[in-house]
């Protein structure tokens, strides 16, 4: 499949000029970097992607056919659902695999590992004890927990610098660059302490580029409103996300995904697991984007994240919260040139924490976050 191809199946328009404009006064350094780069291990660029809420559950065992059982009521025999049908295995390993093939199957062989997986003995957990969306995401993106100070999902930005925009700042990249897709609107806040500090667009916002098709894909997300009035289908926001990625190639890229939440919240665990494949088929063709395009192979890190956890049972799989058991705990893969490990962080290590994640995604792409932001958390070492 060439470039074209590629851009089509991801129904991204080719822009065939981006890849020797729109850098910005970054052209230079890009320009003298990739050697020094893959030879010290380090990327010239990051791509975050957050999935709202994701149980290590279904992360590491996939179908739980409990909470299936649970939410098709007593009526109905989970061996007969589809979704049992399609995704039961025997075995943990297999059910996940089942469920995110290319997760297990490729990113997780052959270019990085993941931790939070319990049964393994793994554990990463949250810093801050409120367990919602905008603690963690600030937590993500800040590298430390703010309780006192970020108590809500309120639309509204706080004063503490976040890692975009101090990549921005150590890349000297223009706003583009350095860039954060999401489709709850609160990103729009969430990303930056600075109106100006790095490009967002999330919830209903328009995706203002030349390309028809974008445009149209823009002006289909003001006609397709699911049941939360606050984030748009994730499907904009990932189309978005990958134009901009090839229209300006972006040293940081951070892609908030939200339907996970929304479909838990609605207690739609059909969809939650419709879902996670998915966005599996999504990550197989941005990650078949980076290895086909030149500028991008062997000099991009990924990484998954979450923003909090859930219940454990039937009763509270689908909520979280400071006092459900269970949304404590989260996840992270990252997968990057020259990454020491792969599959599941194997026992021993102590407990990760989401405070850690900032610092990694500096540190991917060769900075030190803690430079600037001292009370950070480490960059995540996977035990080799
Ligand atoms: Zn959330």
């Amino acid at each position: 499949m060439n470039r074209r191809q590629l851009l089509q199946s991801l129904a991204v328009a080719p822009v065939a000029a981006s890849f020797s404009t729109g850098r910005g006064d970054a052209g230079p350094r890009q320009a003298a970097s990739p050697v020094a780069a893959a030879s010290a291990g380090v990327a010239e660029r990051v791509i975050v992607i957050s999935l709202d809420g994701v149980r290590t559950q279904e992360m590491f065992g996939g179908l739980d056919p409990t909470i299936l059982q649970h939410v098709l009521g007593p009526k109905t025999k989970v061996q007969d659902h589809p979704l049992y049908k399609t995704f039961w295995r025997g075995t943990r390993e297999a059910r996940r695999e089942a469920l995110m093939p290319f997760l297990w199957g490729t990113f997780l062989t052959q270019h990085g590992s993941i931790v939070g997986d319990h049964v393994a003995g793994s554990v990463m957990r949250l810093g801050n004890t409120h367990r919602f969306s905008y603690p963690g995401y600030a937590e993500l993106m800040t590298g430390a927990p703010h309780d006192a100070v970020i108590d809500s999902n309120d639309n509204r930005r706080y004063p503490f610098e976040t890692v975009l925009q101090f990549l921005r700042r150590e890349f000297g990249a223009t706003r583009e660059q350095v860039a954060c897709f999401g489709s709850w609107d609160v990103f729009t806040s969430i990303a930056s302490s600075t109106d100006d500090g790095v490009y967002t667009n999330a919830g209903y916002q328009a995706y203002d580029v030349p390309d028809a098709g974008m445009r149209a894909l823009s002006a289909a997300q003001f006609d397709t409103v699911p049941s939360w009035d606050t984030a748009r289908y994730d499907h904009y926001t990932w189309q978005f996300a990958m134009d901009h990625l090839v229209r300006h190639q972006p040293r940081a890229l951070w892609i908030g995904l939200d339907e996970t939440d929304d479909w838990s919240h609605n207690k739609a665990y059909v969809r939650v697991i419709e879902y996670l494949h998915r966005f599996d088929g999504w990550l197989a063709k941005l990650w078949q984007l980076i290895e086909a395009t030149p500028a991008f192979n062997g000099k991009t890190a990924l990484m998954l994240v979450t923003d909090h956890g859930r219940g454990n049972t039937t009763a509270d799989w689908q909520s979280h919260g400071k006092d459900v058991e269970g949304a404590q705990y989260v996840w992270a893969a990252v997968a990057a040139p020259n990454w020491p490990t792969r599959g599941v962080w194997r026992a021993g290590h102590p407990p990760a924490s989401q405070s850690q994640v900032a610092a990694t995604v500096a540190a991917l792409v060769g900075k030190d976050w803690r430079r600037a932001s001292p009370g950070a958390g480490a960059p995540l070492m996977p035990p080799v």
